[in-house]
C-alpha cells in the first residue's frame, strides 16, 4: 500500500500536489483541513468546535483530528494507498497514525517535504486569499500565527520521520509541473 505524508508549511503547495499524486498513483487524498471545513459546512458539533481554533490559525485538538482520520480510514478498506495532506501536524498525531497503520502492516513509506522560501510562501498565501474564500487566509495576523504554529508544533515532525528514515526533501520552488516531476522521481522508488 502506497501511504504517503505530504508535508510542508502553509502555502507550500500540498493541496495542489496532492491532486497530482492522487491521479498519478490512484490514491485517496485525505486532507484534515478539507475534512474539518466540510464538518463546519455541515454544522456538526465537531465542526463548530474546530472552527474556533481554525479561525485563529491555531491547531484543532489532537483527539478531534485523530478520531476524524481513524473514522475516515475505515471508509476505504480497499484503498491502494493514502496521501495524508496537512496531517500529521504534531508528534502525538504522527504516533497515532503510525499506530493505526502499523496495526494493519501498511506503514507510511515516505514523508515528502515541500521546501519553499519564506517570501514565496507569503506570496502564495496572499494570492490564495483572493480566491479561496477561507477565513484563515484573509487576515495577515492569522497567516502569521499559522506559520508560527507550523514552526513550533509541526516542524519537529521532520526529525520524527528522519529517525525512521522516511524523510524526503523536495524542492517546492518553480512551476507546478516541475514540483510534480520531482515528487514522482521519489515516489517511483517506493
Ligand atoms: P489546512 O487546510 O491544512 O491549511 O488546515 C486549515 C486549518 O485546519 C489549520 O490551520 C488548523 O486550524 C486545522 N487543521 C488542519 N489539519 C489539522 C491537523 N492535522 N491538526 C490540527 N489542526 C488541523
Amino acid at each position: 500500500m502506497l501511504n504517503l505524508v505530504l508535508f510542508g508549511p502553509p502555502g507550500a503547495g500540498k493541496g495542489t500536489q496532492a491532486i497530482f499524486l492522487k491521479e498519478e498513483y490512484g490514491l485517496i487524498h485525505l486532507s484534515t483541513g478539507d475534512l474539518l471545513r466540510s464538518r463546519i459546512a455541515e454544522g456538526t458539533a465537531l465542526g463548530i468546535e474546530a472552527k474556533q481554533y481554525m479561525d485563529k490559525g491555531e491547531l484543532a485538538p489532537d483527539n478531534i483530528v485523530i478520531g476524524m482520520i481513524r473514522n475516515t480510514l475505515k471508509k476505504y478498506p480497499d484503498a491502494q494507498g493514502f496521501i495524508f495532506d496537512g496531517f500529521p501536524r504534531t508528534v502525538p498525531q504522527a504516533q497515532a497514525l503510525d499506530e493505526m497503520l502499523n496495526k494493519n502492516n501498511v506503514p507510511i513509506l515516505g514523508m515528502l517535504s515541500l521546501e519553499v522560501e519564506k517570501e514565496e510562501l507569503i506570496k502564495r498565501l496572499l494570492n490564495r486569499a483572493q480566491i479561496s474564500g477561507r477565513v484563515d487566509d484573509q487576515n495577515q495576523a492569522v497567516i502569521k500565527n499559522r506559520i508560527n504554529v507550523y514552526n513550533e508544533k509541526t516542524f519537529p515532525l521532520i526529525e520524527y520521520y528522519k529517525s525512521q528514515n522516511k524523510f524526503y526533501a523536495i524542492n517546492g520552488m518553480g512551476t507546478v509541473e516541475d514540483i510534480s516531476r520531482r515528487l514522482k522521481e521519489v515516489v517511483d522508488q517506493f
